[in-house]
């Protein structure tokens, strides 16, 4: 389910997802055996403008 995001720097509406995976994935810091998880990246399609970063696997930072 998606909700209607809007940009809070420039009121834009068109919010979309990018990924970072590879050597940019986010590594857990304690666990350096771990494979670590790609980031989703909610991303203002105006002004580029982060809006929210989640890890696709956050059980691996347990
Ligand atoms: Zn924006």
């Amino acid at each position: 389910m998606e909700r209607n995001k809007e940009c809070p720097e420039c009121g834009c509406k068109e919010i979309s997802k990018g990924k970072l995976s590879g050597y940019a994935s986010m590594m857990p810091a304690y666990k350096t055996l771990s494979m670590g998880s790609a980031i989703i990246a909610d991303i203002c399609t105006n002004c580029g403008h982060i809006l929210s970063m989640k890890v696709t696997r956050p059980e691996k930072f347990r």
